[in-house]
């Protein structure tokens, strides 16, 4: 194979690009005269680079960007937009002043293209403009292994981005005063003459077609971060460490349970910042997963309601299915129409272990719940103030032999405890007497003191309060500022493409 070689002397001596020179090894394009192109692996066509060289002159001599193309069959095991991002650095593409550098790479092997824009090309063209150009201009070819039309069809999308067909032509601009003034005039031209906005066709790449996906990260146009995806798994988590709390509260081992939505939060997030779930998809996954949980939950307290209940145990199974719901009444109205029904059952359910009539146990002939006024008569008068102070609610059924059944429904809501005096839960919530306050130097202490409403007895705890914040610690912890360092420039040189720094903007696409 020496002939071979021997074609192109010149191609013996340069290295392999790898992950670990790429750097150095890839030629900048301005060092290769006055080019826009880096072709080390003589990917294109020949006649092809002249060409672009050509179109993307004008270009930058029209002062809106000075765009790069870099063609390498490999990178080695380097991650493309990394390579891009440490080129255009590199090469410090673009404009110093207008930031409007623009780089276009292609490493054939992992089969990606990557846009690197400066912070001047961001509002023309953000990111997500720039992942629907790759998509809907250079996939197609690039696949089919027709690299020359890929570039040539994906720079003159940019080109077109740039400079809309329907606007005035740019003049050419060489300071960036020329360029505010132009600006100033194309908005002074808007203005007066407002038709000629409506006349403006709209750019087909401000809109998406139907069927394109692009990673969630491109949706917003100069945030890194996917804000929107982030707030909703932040509602996400804090639905399901809701709905995990509730539906596991006075259970064995509901630590271990905690992890599993976490575990599904961990598997939302991960592959949506990846880019490699849609949003669509992470907004089913998100509302979904918890309503497919509930289901399951619901259907399992369902089942549980369908047992047999004896008239003495009603008070407990009450309690039960109290207990497994509490909290969770919010989801009826974050899933109105699944689970309207099921709430509709569950308080039916409830009303019926209290009022459901059934055969008195004794002599089975049917037992009827007296009134409210009716069952004071058979209620200590211990249990008449639970009943008034709404700690205990107390049913008493009777038979027309006279037997009677006193069910007891403690309310869990209630803040009564029972008193150690005469044993009703009729002990009130206590209140705080200070008898010594707390200052900033010394904490202070106090008497809990709780009532009893039926037995008036008094239970005392001493209670220690805690010392005041001092105020000068909290100014302090306040003052603490943040300072902004902005980036100095790096390069004194007065080329055309010598100043530019990406602004981390860009986008990727796979063939
Ligand atoms: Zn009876
Ligand atoms: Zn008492």
């Amino acid at each position: 194979m020496s002939w071979l070689a021997g074609c192109q002397p010149q191609e013996a001596a340069r290295p392999t690009i790898t992950a670990a020179n790429y750097l150095t090894t890839i030629p900048d394009p301005k060092t290769l005269g006055e080019t826009y192109v880096s072709d080390p692996d003589h990917v294109l066509d020949p006649s092809t680079v002249p060409a672009l060289n050509a179109r993307l002159d004008s270009l930058d001599r029209s002062g809106r960007a000075h765009l790069d193309v870099v063609l390498v069959r490999s990178l080695g095991e380097a991650v493309p937009k990394t390579a891009a991002t440490a080129l255009f650095n590199e090469w410090k593409i673009g404009r110093r002043d207008t930031n409007n550098g623009l780089l276009m790479l292609l490493v054939l092997d992992q089969r990606r293209v990557e846009f690197e824009t400066g912070y001047g090309l961001e509002a023309d063209l953000p990111d997500i403009v720039c992942y629907r150009i790759q998509q809907r201009y250079m996939l197609e070819a690039a696949r089919a292994g027709d690299y020359d039309r890929a570039v040539q069809q994906g720079v003159a999308a940019i080109i077109r981005r740039l400079r809309p067909a329907a606007g005035p032509t740019r003049p050419a601009l060489a300071t960036a005063a020329d360029s505010e003034r132009y600006r100033l005039d194309s908005l002074r031209q808007a203005l007066l003459a407002p038709s000629s906005l409506e006349e403006a066709p709209a750019d087909p790449l401000d809109t998406a077609l139907p069927g394109e996906a692009p990673p969630a990260a491109y949706a917003s146009p100069e945030a890194g971060l996917p804000l929107g995806t982030l707030l909703v798994a932040g509602l996400a988590l804090v639905l399901y460490l809701v709905l995990w709390y509730c539906t596991t509260r006075g259970r064995r081992g509901r630590g271990w349970l905690a992890l599993l939505p976490l575990g599904l939060l961990l598997a939302l997030v991960v592959p949506t910042l990846q880019g490699t779930l849609g949003t669509g998809a992470f907004m089913a996954l998100a509302y979904g997963l918890p309503l497919l949980y509930l289901h399951g939950y619901f259907g399992w307290q369902y089942r549980r309601a369908q047992r047999q209940v004896a008239p003495t145990e009603r008070p407990v199974a009450y309690g039960q299915s109290q207990a497994a719901h509490r909290g969770l009444a919010f989801t009826a109205y974050l899933f109105p129409v699944v689970l309207a029904l099921y709430w509709r059952w569950y308080r039916r359910h409830l009303a019926a272990l209290r009022d459901a009539p059934f055969a008195c146990p004794t002599c089975g002939q049917p037992m009827q719940k007296l009134g409210s006024e009716a069952e004071k008569a058979y209620l200590a008068p211990g249990q008449v103030v639970e009943e008034r102070i709404h700690s205990v609610d107390y049913d008493v059924w009777e038979c027309a032999a006279g037997h009677r059944l006193l069910l007891t429904y403690p309310n869990p809501d209630s803040e009564a405890t029972e008193c150690p005096a005469c044993h009703h839960r009729t002990l009130g919530p206590g209140r705080l007497r200070v008898v010594q306050a707390a200052t900033t130097k010394a904490a202070g202490w106090g008497w809990r003191v709780a009532k009893c409403r039926f037995c008036q007895h008094e239970e005392q705890v001493r209670e220690p309060i805690p010392r005041l914040p001092d105020p000068a610690t909290r100014a302090a912890g306040s003052s603490a500022s943040s300072s902004w360092s902005g980036s100095s420039g790096s390069s004194s040189s007065s080329s055309t493409s010598s100043g530019g720094s990406s602004g981390g903007g860009g986008a990727g696409s796979s063939w």
